[in-house]
């Protein structure tokens, strides 16, 4: 269920005078109080501040509640437009605060941001509780489910009335009310450790330092890398020092090229130990609750396992399902992982290094068999991937593939933080498509990773055509001095990605809010994305866009080449790090009995049991494993990646048989996935495109594991 959720504001009588005026103020200063005034009705970003997002988030929910009232007291019989289309309706103001909350949530979380997030995460949970536990409002959308045979509605009609049914039955709402008690306790009890776990990350991240004040200890980095540290360290007030952090454009170079190996060891220990360290940061006793309260909750609603919960409304359906394809894919990877390390630990004993090689070395000896082996230098790359270049290079497949044009707006214009850029998205024939801000750099304040999210999502929400506002944030490595931010070929890939999001969101064509976009299932939600960076690394596109930032000279074809045949360096590394952290996660959500968890134990256990070698740590460990444990999110759904890893690389295939910019089979993609968001079953919307079921041999060759 998506959007239907629900809070009472406490109506206080009796206030005074001085209080009401007070209080009229603050609404006539809250920006979310009225309509926005801004271009494209984007959020008003600049004014918004946050002693708003409480009051406006009360006065939104009330105003839900409002209107689910209207629903539950239509003096009509239930029917699909009175309850089902009225629900997906209602909300609107909600929608609009919680989504600015947390968008800058994770891109710009100050202080006054972090602050409530607990206040707000309770707050929500419990309006979302309110609305789907409420029999009154099931019973109606009940007898409108019973009839649905007789109701002649289209598929997309359909879809919106099994979701909307599902969604509260999964809730909840047809248990014992003391149970449902229970589950509301669960649910706010979960939403709060998320919170805590997810600020304890972020804590631990920005709290690691490598110092170094001996230049010696910098020996084997690349000047860019040096400059970059420094910069670290005099925004830190350290002037005439290097700070490396545990950020990932921080702490990756330095893993790759620093000579000193103690110093490797410190600052990856600093990054895999974060969350474990039995301090107030600590997440091992958060974590066992989360997984315990889950394992209840599925049990509550008549699951077997929190897994078996989630996956239902999975394209994968089953954890079964997820395994088979986990376990196969292992098989082919562990191997190649094992001879990547004897290759690397060959170079050691070569060298006469004297020592078994551990994690802290991988990506130090790797990069060193990539220049053997590949004879290829990241440093010689990145020049030719200058940041606007490769966002220009994405908008340029885009266009040739969907005909949408590009145009960023300079200026004044509201935006999420003052650093992102805006475009204007058209289609065509010009006619408005959408707006894209992307915020490419890392700050404090900022979440790691990388993510598209949507600031308001298309639909028709009300009978009014509503474009969406969609945002791009990034972790890229910065400009340095002089240089421009030159991103190294994984950047550029990710870029890709994201922007493939991004082109899910704008060009969705749906009726509903609750379907539209990228709400689909989490297993297929990254086909749109994953297969954009096989236009990134393709020969043909990367001429296009990969040139020299300073002399715009096109990527070499030796360089291309050089690409092209790392394509398959490292990868048993990279599969088998991300498959350990995707089985570690199906593993704490196929629990079936809540239990006393020592985590650091269970997750050292079933590595172990599966053959993981100890040169190489889980993608994540469980203390920061926020994709499962900061919100439901991914939760068993970890995975989710490599399913739609078998679904892009097969679904890219069609290109590869046609053309890579074949007009048919792009209309094919655009009209039967990117525009559909969910409101077809993802399995018949894949075989819509591709004429049959998804086969796995293309990733496998993809990733030379075939
Ligand atoms: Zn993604």
């Amino acid at each position: 269920m998506r959007n239907i959720l629900l809070f009472s504001l406490v109506v206080v009588m009796g206030l005074t005078a001085c209080q009401n005026q007070k209080k009229d103020e603050a609404e006539a200063s809250n920006p979310f109080f009225s309509p926005y005034t801004t271009p494209y009705n984007v959020p008003p970003f600049e004014q918004i501040k946050p002693e708003h997002y409480l009051p406006a988030m009360e006065k939104a929910m009330a105003e839900h509640k409002k209107e689910v009232e209207v629903i539950i007291n239509n003096a009509d019989a239930p029917s699909f437009e009175n309850t089902i289309v009225a629900l997906d309706d209602a909300g609107k103001m909600l929608s609009e605060v919680a989504s600015v909350y947390f968008g800058l949530k994770s891109a710009d979380g100050t202080e006054g941001i972090m602050k409530i997030a607990s206040e707000v995460g309770q707050k929500l949970s419990a309006h979302s509780d309110d609305i789907s536990l409420n029999p009154d409002l099931f019973k109606r959308v009940e007898a409108v489910y019973n009839q649905k045979d007789e109701l002649e509605l289209n598929g997309e009609q359909l879809m919106l009335l099994e979701d909307t049914y599902k969604g509260f039955v999964r809730s909840g709402v047809s248990l014992a009310d003391d149970k449902k008690g229970e589950l509301r306790e669960i649910n706010a009890r979960l939403s709060e450790l998320f919170n805590n776990f997810s600020t304890n990350v972020l804590t631990e991240t920005n709290k690691f330092k490598l110092v170094i004040d001996n230049e010696a200890d910098l020996a084997g980095l690349p000047a860019s890398v040096v400059a970059g540290a420094a910069e670290t360290a005099t925004e830190m007030g350290l002037e005439g020092k290097w700070v490396f952090t545990t950020q990932k454009p921080s702490m990756l170079p330095f893993l790759q090229y620093a000579d000193k190996r103690e110093l490797r060891e410190q600052l990856y220990k600093g990054y895999y130990m974060r969350g474990n360290n039995n301090d107030s940061l600590d997440n091992k006793e958060i974590i066992e609750e989360i997984v315990n309260l889950r394992v209840k909750k599925a049990n509550l609603l008549g699951y077997e396992s929190y897994a078996d919960y989630v996956l239902e409304e999975r394209m994968a359906k089953t954890s079964d399902k997820v395994y088979e394809l986990l376990n196969q894919l292992w098989d082919r990877a562990l191997p190649v992982a094992k001879k990547e390390r004897a290759a690397m630990q060959a170079i050691i004993d070569r060298e006469k290094g004297g020592f078994k090689l551990a994690s802290w070395d991988w990506w130090y000896y790797a990069e060193k068999v990539r220049q053997e082996k590949y004879n290829l230098d990241e440093n010689e790359v990145r020049p030719y991937f200058e940041l606007n270049n490769v966002r220009d290079g994405a908008f340029a497949v885009a266009t040739k593939l969907f005909g949408l044009q590009f145009e960023e707006i300079t200026g004044e214009f509201p935006k999420p933080h003052a650093d992102a850029q805006v475009f204007k998205v058209l289609e065509a024939d010009g006619s408005h498509k959408g707006i894209l801000y992307m915020d490419w750099h890392p700050r404090a304040t900022k979440k790691q990773g990388a993510w598209c999210g949507a600031y308001r999502k298309q639909s028709r929400r009300g009978g009014e055509n509503i474009p969406p506002v969609v945002t791009i944030v990034c972790n890229f490595s910065k400009p340095v001095g002089d240089l421009p931010a030159l991103l190294s070929f994984d950047e550029a890939s990710t870029l890709f990605h994201e922007f493939g999001h991004g082109l899910h969101q704008l060009l969705s064509d749906c009726t509903y809010n609750g379907l539209s976009g990228t709400s689909v299932p989490r297993d297929f939600v990254e086909l749109p994305s994953q297969i954009m960076e096989n236009w990134a690394g393709d020969p043909e596109v990367m001429k296009e866009y990969a040139r020299h930032y300073k002399t715009g000279e096109v990527i070499p074809d030796e360089l291309v080449a050089k690409l092209q045949n790392s394509g398959h360096f490292n990868q048993g590394f990279a599969t088998t790090e991300y498959l350990a952290a995707a089985l570690l996660d199906m593993n704490y959500h196929t629990q079936k009995e809540t239990q006393e968890l020592d985590v650091n134990q269970f997750e050292e256990d079933y590595l172990k049991s599966i053959g993981l070698i100890p040169e190489i740590i889980s993608r994540y460990k469980s203390t920061y494993f926020m994709h499962i444990f900061a919100s439901s999110g991914y939760t068993a759904g970890y995975y989710s990646y490599i399913w739609s890893g078998v679904l892009d690389a097969d679904a890219f295939e069609a290109f590869k048989e046609t053309s890579l910019y074949d007009q048919a089979t792009a209309k094919s993609f655009r009209e039967n996935i990117l525009e559909r968001g969910g409101t077809v079953d993802a399995m018949e919307m894949y075989k819509n495109f591709r004429g049959r079921e998804p086969k796995i041999e293309a990733l496998l060759r993809q990733r030379g594991l075939d």
